[in-house]
C-alpha cells in the first residue's frame, strides 16, 4: 500500500471566528479593549496578575461555550485520505473537538495551566485560575499560553513537520505573529499550497493558491480539490 500523502495545516484565530471566538486583527479594539502589553506579556502578569488571570478565565469560559465550526470538521475529514498534521496558533481546543487527531499548539492551550517558574510543569485546567492557586513548586499557577516576548518551544518541531509536507494549507492567520509566520517559508518549493482567509494577508509568494473566503466556505472548496 502506498504511504498516505502528508497534509500540514497552519491555522490562526480566523478559523475559530465562525465559532464566535474573536480574532486579534478583526475585533474592534483588540480583544474588547484590552492592551495586549498588559494581558499577554510576562511584565503585564507581574504588574497585575489578577487582570491577566481574569482575562484568560474569560477566554477559557468562552472557549468552553463555543463549538467547532464547518472548517474544523472539514479539516478532520481530510484524515480519511491523508496523514494530517494541524499546527495551530490558537489556544482553543476546537480542532480536537472537531475531530482532528494530530494537533500541535504553538502558543499553548487554554485548558491547561502551568507553574510560573517552570513551564514544563503543566496540568489540566477547566476552572478559573485565581490568585493564590499554587503549583506543586509553590509558585502561582498561570495560564499555559505563550505570551509576547516568550520563546515558542514547539517552533522547531513545527518547522521540521512543515518541511516534510506534501501539501501545505494556511487558514485564518494574519501571518503577523513570529516565529509562527516564518513557517510559511519552511514548506517545500514545489508542493501545492493553499491560503484560506476572507481578508488574506499580502504574501510574497505566487505559488500559493489564495481562496478569499471564510474558513467554512474555503475549507468546503478545498475538500472538492483534495478528496
Ligand atoms: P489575527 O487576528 O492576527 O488574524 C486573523 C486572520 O483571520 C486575519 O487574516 C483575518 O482576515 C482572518 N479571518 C477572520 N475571520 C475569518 C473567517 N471567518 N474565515 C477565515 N479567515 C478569517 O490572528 P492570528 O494570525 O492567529 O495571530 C494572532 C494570535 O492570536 C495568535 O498568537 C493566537 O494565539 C491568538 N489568538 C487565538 C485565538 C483562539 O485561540 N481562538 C483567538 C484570538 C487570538
Amino acid at each position: 500500500m502506498q504511504d498516505k500523502k502528508h497534509i500540514v495545516i497552519l491555522t490562526g484565530a480566523g478559523i475559530s471566528a465562525e465559532s464566535g471566538l474573536k480574532t486579534f486583527r478583526d475585533s474592534d479594539g483588540l480583544w474588547m479593549g484590552y492592551d495586549l502589553e498588559e494581558v499577554a506579556t510576562v511584565s503585564g502578569f507581574i504588574k497585575n496578575p489578577k487582570l491577566v488571570l481574569d482575562f484568560y478565565n474569560m477566554r477559557r469560559n468562552e472557549v468552553a461555550l463555543a463549538s467547532p465550526n464547518a472548517a474544523h470538521y472539514g479539516l478532520a475529514k481530510l484524515e480519511e485520505k491523508y496523514k494530517v498534521t494541524v499546527i495551530t496558533q490558537n489556544i482553543d481546543d476546537l480542532h480536537e473537538r472537531g475531530g482532528s487527531s494530530n494537533v500541535i499548539h504553538l502558543h499553548g492551550e487554554i485548558f491547561k495551566k502551568c507553574s510560573s517558574l517552570n513551564q514544563d510543569i503543566v496540568v489540566d485546567c477547566h476552572n478559573d485560575i485565581n490568585i493564590g492557586d499554587l503549583c506543586e513548586d509553590g509558585s502561582q499557577y498561570r495560564p499555559f499560553v505563550v505570551w509576547f516576548g516568550e520563546s515558542v518551544p514547539m517552533i522547531s518541531i513545527a518547522a521540521d513537520i512543515v518541511n516534510t509536507a506534501d501539501i501545505f494549507i494556511v487558514i485564518g492567520t494574519s501571518l503577523s505573529v513570529y516565529p509562527a509566520a516564518s513557517l510559511l517559508s519552511e514548506a517545500g518549493a514545489n508542493i501545492p499550497k493553499y491560503l484560506i482567509d476572507n481578508n488574506p494577508p499580502a504574501i510574497n509568494n505566487n505559488d500559493i493558491k489564495v481562496i478569499s473566503k471564510t474558513a467554512g466556505e474555503g475549507v468546503a472548496e478545498l475538500l472538492t480539490y483534495l478528496l
